[in-house]
């Protein structure tokens, strides 16, 4: 049997309903369940793929090539489970799904409302693809009262509604603050955001109170009377180090043993969370620290690069050091003396990105970590850049670029027209939308015996998850050996390089894909992992 629970935010946004999401999936996996994690987005966005990082932040991407809410990321770093494309709804979604079948006649002359076929539409989501799996968790984006999340409210009430309370548990996240001059925490958002709540019709079962200190027991008398929630429901989420003692902490507030009792399942036993305390430990009391600079454009917002920061956490992890990472704007590289920036670091990571603005910077930054023998890790835009500046600098072909950028007379980084998806061939072309237009998703990769990425991995095929345009040429295969930079995998048809690396340099290594994407905390990517650990080994020769 399937139980649902739903999650939803009050008071103010970024309260963090993701990451109790994913912990709270974490907590009941520890207890032998099996999970699923969904984010239900009211905003008209079809998905975020088109949506600036300033915006949204990182779009994730999942195997089945979604682009999706970061939060999904969280899910998979905290659960393992792989995510989605139906794990990953938006009104947008919604809405061109029941326009579409409005245009196709499906709804037999009726007139098409919100309720009841946009909301019908909407719990069709909650259950789709759920495979008998014994937890549903679904998060609400936005916070209760925003007039784009109401059909998800109605449609979230409507269900539990229909499952009743046995199959249906609605979570609320809300926030207390801390008014220095009161000396108090206040409740009374927390009151008003439920009674919100309860004004469309739902009763939360539990809440999860977000605060910078512990909840004294005469507010938690008071926020379970006024909302009508159990004193051992009223759960504290105090602020925490590190978000990998989420689980541990929320399972010490009672948070999983609520819900499990909610359910009226057994929540006696314990769970066992050595796995988070033992991450928790690795972080908090790392042996050494290496120092990492991922130059970028999205550097003032590290939400931009949510999962490559994680990542990067991830292999500090697996070497037992802390990772501090400078976050660097590319567009410094191109005025004098910015070099000094790198001088001091143990590695340097140029990251996914698009668009010619910051290019040249950081490929002045490639050009540093070469010939200074710093490690340099490419991702996916980092890589073509990476090719780009071997091309110009070592194998005499000054105008080598990117077709992103304009036509070029080098173009070593071309736009990709057609490519292999399993048995399908994709096609795009020039003119096509930008929206869902890229080879998204994951895809296999043979890599070379006797690189050192085949080292690093310990096996001979990956899959990888991709999102990109461009691709490296792979006509120009000779020309950059012959400079010294070879292609270490390749698509199983032997058409696209997926990887490039340096023979003479300590780590020097180019990817088409983005690892930062299935890397986790209880298992760091290979290759960050191998990264980190050039890092270490760079930090002891100076
Ligand atoms: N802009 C490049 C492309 O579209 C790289 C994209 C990326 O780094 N994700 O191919």
């Amino acid at each position: 049997m399937t139980r649902y629970i739903f999650i939803t935010g009050g008071v103010v946004s970024s309260l963090g309903k993701g990451l109790s999401s994913a912990a709270l999936g974490a907590l009941l996996q520890a207890r032998g369940y099996s999970v699923r994690l969904r984010k239900f987005d009211p905003y008209l966005n079809v998905d975020p793929g088109t949506m600036s990082p300033y915006q949204h932040g990182e779009v994730y991407v999942t195997d089945d090539g979604a682009e999706t809410d970061l939060d999904l990321g969280h899910y998979e770093r905290f659960t393992g489970v792989p995510a989605r494309s139906s794990d990953s709804v938006t009104a947008g979604k919604i809405y061109s799904n029941v326009i579409a079948r409005e245009r196709r006649g499906d709804y037999l002359g009726g007139t098409v409302q919100v309720i009841p076929h946009v909301t019908d539409a909407i719990k069709e989501a909650v259950t789709a693809d759920t495979d008998g799996t014994d937890f549903v968790l679904i998060e609400i984006g936005g916070t209760v009262g925003d007039i784009e999340g109401l059909p998800f409210f109605e449609a979230i009430r409507q269900f539990g509604y229909e499952l009743g309370p046995d199959k249906v548990m609605y979570v609320h996240l809300t926030l207390l603050p801390y008014i220095p001059a009161a000396g108090e925490l206040k409740t009374k958002p927390t009151q008003h955001s439920v009674k919100e709540l309860r004004s469309i019709g739902i009763q939360p079962d539990l809440l999860l109170c977000r605060s910078d200190r512990a909840i004294p027991d005469s507010e938690r008398r008071k926020i379970a009377l006024f909302c009508n929630v159990p004193e051992r429901r009223v759960i504290a989420a105090t602020d925490v180090a590190s978000i990998y003692q989420v689980p541990v902490h929320y399972h010490e507030q009672g948070f999983d043993t609520q819900v499990l009792d909610h359910f009226g399942l057994d929540s006696e036993s314990k769970p066992n969370l050595d796995i988070w305390r033992h991450i928790v430990d690795r972080l908090l009391a790392p042996e050494g620290e290496v120092s990492i600079a991922v130059v970028g454009k999205y550097t003032g917002l590290q939400d931009a690069y949510k999962s490559l920061d994680e990542a990067l956490a991830h292999g500090g992890i697996a070497n037992n050091v802390r990772v501090d990472m400078r976050w660097i704007d590319a567009d410094i590289f191109e005025s004098d003396g910015a070099m000094q920036e790198l001088e001091t670091v143990n590695g340097i990571l140029v990251p996914g990105g698009f668009g010619e603005r910051g290019a040249e910077g950081k490929i002045a930054a490639v050009t540093f970590a070469r010939t200074k023998r710093v490690p340099y890790f490419g991702i996916c835009f980092g890589m073509q850049l990476a090719v780009i500046e071997t091309a110009r600098n070592l194998a005499g072909m000054e105008k080598a670029s990117s077709t992103e950028f304009g036509p070029c007379a080098e173009a070593v980084v071309g736009l990709m027209t057609e490519w292999k998806s399993g048995e399908d061939v994709e096609r795009r072309s020039a003119g096509d939308n930008l929206g869902g237009t890229m080879r998204l998703g994951a895809y296999d990769a043979l890599l070379r015996t006797g690189s050192k990425v085949r080292t690093a991995y310990g096996t001979g095929l990956i899959s990888e998850r991709h999102r990109h345009r461009y691709e490296v040429n792979v006509n120009y295969q000779r020309q950059l050996k012959a400079a010294g930079m070879r292609f270490a995998a390749f698509s199983p048809d032997g058409e696209l390089p997926e990887i490039v690396e340096r023979d003479d340099h300590p780590w020097f290594i180019g990817v088409q894909f983005h690892p930062e994407l299935k890397s986790k905390p209880f298992a760091p990517h290979p290759l960050f992992a191998s990264f980190v650990k050039a890092a270490v080994d760079q930090s002891r020769l100076v």
